[in-house]
């Protein structure tokens, strides 16, 4: 996470940086301003390094585009499930998720679009190509669907977003 936090366009300290883990078996990862990131066990739990990876890097992207944050966890204290940006990896067994619910509304179209195409900026920036982004949605879109609820939910229209990531250089 460290190198695509490097690549994006705000030069946040990374003491700033704050990533708490809720259990939520949920695929879900949330912006909450100010370098605050949130992120499920599902997601930990399910993911690979790219889809991770990607999924990282889109929510960097809201926050390097300004995007007003819209999460918020229910139910806890923030602190008690900050974890240190190294440990953010799959299926790390390492960190101790916070009880709480990932509240997130959903960003309009345009901004989904938007942080789409810095994902991919930073992305390629920090060595990795657009197709990691193109692959997290589509494996996000796979992987919820069934359940409901989670990323999908909150960042809607994934077979729109995959065709304009296409279409990108
Ligand atoms: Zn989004």
């Amino acid at each position: 996470m460290i190198p695509l936090l490097r690549a994006g366009d705000k030069t946040r300290s990374l003491k700033e940086i704050r990533v708490g883990v809720i259990e939520d078996p949920n695929i879900n990862a949330a912006n909450a301003g100010g370098g605050v990131f949130y992120v499920t066990t599902g997601l930990l739990e399910k993911a690979n390094d790219d889809q991770l990876r990607g999924i990282l890097a889109h929510e960097i992207a809201h926050d390097d585009l300004g995007h007003v944050a819209k999460a918020q966890v229910l139910g806890t204290g923030l602190n008690l499930g900050v974890i240190l940006l190294e440990q953010i990896i799959p299926g790390s067994s390492v960190i101790t998720p916070f009880a709480g619910t990932l509240v997130a509304r959903a960003y309009s179209r345009s901004e989904e679009l938007e942080a789409d195409e810095r994902a991919v900026e930073i992305l390629q920036r920090a060595g990795y190509s657009k197709d990691v982004m193109i692959d997290a949605l589509a494996w996000v879109a796979q992987s919820s669907s069934a359940a409901g609820g989670g990323f999908s939910s909150t960042h809607p229209s994934t077979p729109d977003r995959i065709a304009a990531l296409r279409q990108l250089k």
